[in-house]
C-alpha cells in the first residue's frame, strides 16, 4: 500500500555495526541540561540534581505490534518513541532522555533505517528529549525496536492513589486508533486483490493519524500543573479504557461507575463505527492505543477542570465492594471487563 520511495539501497554490511549507530544518530542534538554525555562512549552520563528518576521500556515486534505494509518507517520511529513517553507522562513526570535499540534483518537497506531514525529524531525534537544511547544488532526475521525512556519527577502519581468519590477523568477522545487500524486492515485486503486500487482515505484522516502517528499527552501534564490539579491516580490508555480503569481500581482498592454517555468520541469514530457496524462504546472500552491519560481527581478539584475541552469527567470512584460498572445510556449497570485489544479481534 505504501510505495517504497527509496530507490537507493545501501547494504547494512557496507557500514558495519560501529558505523551504523553513528551514522543514524549523527545529527541528533542534545538539549537537556541533565545530559552530560550522550552517544559515543560506553555509556551515557546523566545528572539529575535532587530529582527522582522514572524509567520505562517498551519492545515493539514486527507483525505483532506493527505491520510495515501500511506503517511507514518514519511513522513507526515516531510512534515507538511516543508510546514510551506516554508512560513517563502517566507518572506525572517530565521525559528527558531516551535510548533506542533495534534488531534488523538484511532485507532492510540503510535508507529504510534512515527513515526510521528520521521519525525518532522528529519525536525527540517535538517532545524535547535527548537520544543518549542504543544498540543495533541483526535479526533473522523482522524488525524489533526497543525504546527506554527516562524522566525526572517531583510529584509522582501512581495507579494506586484513587479514593472513593474521586472523579474519573480522561483526556482527548477514545477509539480512534482502533478504528484507524480497521480502515487500514480493510484497505490492505483490497490492495491484495487489486494493487491498482487507490484507496480514498480522506474520510478517515483523523483516525488513521491516531493509529499511525499517535501523540503522548505531555500537554495534559502541563495543563494539570497550570490548573494546580494533582491527580490522585493516573495511567495512560494503551490497552483500552476498560482494562485501564480496572488497573486503577484494583491498585487503588476502589470500585467505579463509568457513564457510557460521558465517554468522549470523535465524530469520525462514530461514523466509522456505523460503517463497520461496530458499537462505538465497545471500541472505546476495548480498542486501545489511544495514548490518552486516564486519572482521578478529588471532587474539590472539579471546578478547575470542568470547563476544559481537553478533559472529560466520565465517572466516579466508589467503594471496592460496589464493583466496577459501566452505566449505560439506558441506565443499566454492566460489570467492566478487561477484554483488551488482542481478544477483541478474535
Ligand atoms: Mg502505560
Amino acid at each position: 500500500m505504501i510505495e517504497d520511495k527509496n530507490q537507493q539501497r545501501t547494504q547494512l554490511s557496507d557500514l558495519g555495526e560501529f558505523g551504523l549507530i553513528d551514522h543514524l544518530t549523527k545529527n541528533f542534538k542534545m538539549s537537556q541540561s541533565s545530559t552530560i554525555k550522550g552517544i559515543g562512549d560506553d555509556a551515557a552520563v546523566l545528572a539529575f540534581e535532587n530529582k527522582k528518576i522514572v524509567v520505562s521500556t517498551d519492545l515493539l515486534v514486527e507483525s505483532v505490534h506493527f505491520d510495515l505494509s501500511y506503517m511507514p518507517l518514519k511513522h513507526l520511529g515516531y510512534k515507538a518513541v511516543v508510546v514510551n513517553l506516554s508512560d513517563v507522562y502517566a507518572m506525572n513526570a517530565k521525559a528527558t532522555q531516551i535510548t533506542v535499540s533495534i534488531a534488523v534483518s538484511n532485507r532492510f537497506p540503510l535508507e529504510a533505517l534512515e527513515e526510521l531514525y528520521a521519525g525518532i529524531e522528529t519525536a525527540a525534537k517535538i517532545y524535547n528529549v535527548d537520544v543518549v544511547g542504543g544498540d543495533t544488532t541483526s535479526s533473522n526475521t523482522g524488525l524489533l525496536i526497543s525504546v527506554t525512556a527516562i524522566g525526572e519527577v517531583e510529584d509522582e502519581v501512581y495507579r494506586s492513589g484513587a479514593k472513593p468519590n474521586d472523579l474519573l477523568v480522561v483526556s482527548g477522545d477514545l477509539g480512534g486508533a482502533f478504528m484507524g487500524l480497521q480502515v487500514l486492515e480493510r484497505e490492505k485486503e483490497v490492495y491484495k486483490v487489486n494493487p491498482n486500487n487507490q484507496p480514498d482515505l480522506e474520510p478517515y484522516t483523523y483516525i488513521i493519524e491516531r493509529q499511525l502517528k499517535p501523540e503522548a499527552r505531555k500537554d495534559v501534564i502541563q495543563l494539570l500543573k497550570d490548573l494546580d490539579v494533582k491527580p490522585t491516580s493516573m495511567i495512560d490508555i494503551s490497552d483500552g479504557l476498560s482494562s485501564e480503569i480496572i488497573h486503577l481500581c484494583k491498585q487503588s482498592n476502589v470500585g467505579c461507575d463509568l457513564y457510557e454517555e460521558k465517554i468522549p468520541l470523535d465524530p469520525q469514530v462514530i461514523s466509522t463505527c456505523e460503517e463497520f457496524n461496530i458499537d462505538s462504546t465497545t471500541v472505546a472500552l476495548n480498542g486501545g492505543e489511544d495514548y490518552e491519560l486516564l486519572f482521578t481527581v478529588s471532587q474539590a478539584d472539579f471546578p478547575k477542570i470542568k470547563a476544559n475541552p481537553s478533559l472529560s469527567v466520565i465517572g466516579f470512584m466508589k467503594d471496592a465492594k460496589d464493583g466496577m460498572h459501566l452505566v449505560t445510556r439506558g441506565d443499566s449497570k454492566i460489570p467492566l471487563k478487561a477484554q483488551g485489544w488482542k481478544n477483541f479481534n478474535d
